[in-house]
């Protein structure tokens, strides 16, 4: 299996060599030449194996220069970190009381070491990498610098910490996180990590990193020492195909608890941000696992829900932050995989589209590929009062607790089924833990959360409704501080220089 851009003809190239590039130099993003097919005997095998087995069967699908011992010994260094044994477990709510045949099973992606679903991929991306780097033949040790508004900078930290020939290094504005999100990251254990925060805001860390990237000089000290610097952006393809994984898994986890039968169609409802989530969910169509429906679900940010009704991607509209800030996204980068794949691979298409976004900020696609999307996915947007108003019913109807995020995708798949009447059995992508937005999901439950820090909303939370706390979060307040750096933002570049050379 080779890997091309979406953006013009290249030499296609292994996938160590997308995973190390990560970006390709046209500025597309890499993408499988072809998708790989499953056979339904082969998604049956998947029912009795564990989580970690089902992911390197799937991985051996688009990594075929990876060995299945190499991935085997990735899955398990990646998983082991779940606090769950299933590590990706599937609640069943049934979403209408009065149609028992049509069960939502909520993947819980969240029983990882931050509590959201992007630990599934950055907890496996450090071990490609690792594998990556031996197999092109790269002596140097890998740097990942990341500049994080919160979340990406601890999941990150937890994926890289000890992983050998790699360094990572996060900055994080020192008061434009919450006490949680600081506590995370600067409680980090590990040989080679470093945590600084920067005299700014989010806007003056993620500046500072990239113009360290865009730095010749920088990185002609670093390679003296013998360093190269990495990101690990959510665009590499090492962080979207560990996502395929679990919507197989997710469908075998509903054979399992005899919600549907092998062969029977789903629908999948993903809450959608920079469209990675969903896009590996379209991967897992086009490979064979039997979906009909993508629901693609929005916060009031509804550039996407706008796209799939109209065509038109217009980033041209005011932003909102809201009680989903993690979906707060006007521009949905993975979008652009999805365009080059159902175009046929008009790569000259997609570069012009990506030319119009850039200079107009819109494009429109043409009537073929809309009607192509239109048989795939259906979108729909939700309100914040909307989103509470879920939080609360799921709750009382099945003392289930959802996190915002994932009850933005249970209130767009309500709007779904009442529009269509399409009744499919539902995989819903729940991306956080509740505890991880406590605020918000107390606020939902009507409880009053003045005066309460983060971790007396957490108690409160949990003396309420029982729901079990991650263990990352119940062990933070424990742990020793081990990071308590600050610099201003022109120090960055010989903070870097230090940390490389140590
Ligand atoms: C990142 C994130 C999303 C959005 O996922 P995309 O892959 O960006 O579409 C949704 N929910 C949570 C909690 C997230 O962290």
């Amino acid at each position: 299996m080779k890997y091309v851009s979406t953006r013009s003809k290249i030499a296609p190239i292994s996938s160590a060599e997308a995973i190390l590039q990560g970006l390709s130099s046209d500025g597309g993003l890499f993408v499988p030449e072809k998708i790989p097919r499953i056979t339904q005997d082969e998604i049956g095998e998947l029912v009795n194996k564990t989580y970690e087995q089902r992911a390197a069967k799937i991985l051996g699908k688009f990594l075929t220069d990876y060995t299945e011992d190499e991935l085997g010994e990735c899955t398990e260094l990646a998983y082991n970190w779940f606090d769950v044994p299933m590590r990706i477990p599937v609640a069943v709510l049934i979403q209408d009381p009065k149609n028992p045949v049509a069960p939502v099973g909520n993947m819980e992606l969240w029983h990882g070491p931050t509590s959201a679903f992007k630990d599934v991929a950055l907890q496996m991306l450090p071990h490609l990498m690792r594998m990556a780097l031996q197999k092109v033949g790269e002596t140097k040790k890998i740097l990942i610098l990341v500049a994080t508004s919160g979340d990406t900078g601890k999941a990150a930290l937890a994926g890289f910490a000890d992983v050998p020939q790699t360094k990572i290094m996060v900055f994080y504005p020192e008061d434009g996180v919450s006490k949680i999100q600081k506590l995370q990251m600067v409680t980090q254990t590990g040989d080679n990590v470093n945590v600084t925060a920067v005299k700014g805001n989010f806007d003056d860390a993620q500046t500072g990193v990239k113009k360290i990237f865009g730095d010749k000089k920088i990185r002609e000290e670093l390679d003296k020492l013998g360093v190269k610097l990495s990101s690990a952006n959510s665009i590499n393809w090492g962080r979207l195909v560990p996502q395929i994984v679990y919507y197989f898994s997710g469908y075998v986890e509903l054979i399992r608890s005899g919600q549907i039968k092998l062969g029977d169609n789903v629908n999948v409802c993903v809450p959608t941000g920079n469209f990675g989530n969903i896009l590996a969910a379209y991967y897992a169509l086009k490979m064979g696992l039997p979906v009909k429906k993508l629901i693609c679900a929005s916060n009031i940010n509804n550039v996407l829900t706008e796209f799939f009704a109209t065509g038109t991607y217009n980033r041209n509209r005011k932003f909102f932050k809201t009680i989903t800030p993690s979906m707060d996204i006007l521009i949905s980068s993975n979008l652009e995989r999805l365009l080059y794949h159902e175009s046929g691979g008009d790569f000259k298409q997609v570069s012009r589209y990506m030319a119009e976004l850039n200079s107009l900020g819109k494009y429109k696609i043409d009537k073929k590929l809309k009607d192509r999307l239109d048989k795939i996915f259906h979108a729909e947007f939700v309100n914040e009062l909307e989103t509470r108003d879920f939080i609360k019913r799921v709750y009382g109807s099945f003392k289930y607790l959802l996190d915002t995020h994932s009850a933005v995708a249970v209130a767009a798949l309500s709007k779904y089924r009442g529009k269509t009447k399409d009744f499919t059995p539902v995989l819903n992508a729940s991306t956080a833990s509740p505890y991880k937005f406590t605020n918000a999901v107390l606020t939902a439950l009507e409880q009053p959360v003045e005066g309460l820090d983060d971790f007396a909303q957490i108690k409160k939370l949990f003396d309420m409704t029982n729901f079990k706390i991650p263990r990352n979060l119940a062990e933070l307040s424990n742990k020793k501080i081990l990071h308590a750096d600050v610099c201003e933002k022109d120090e960055m570049p010989q903070r870097v220089l230090d940390f490389a050379a140590k």
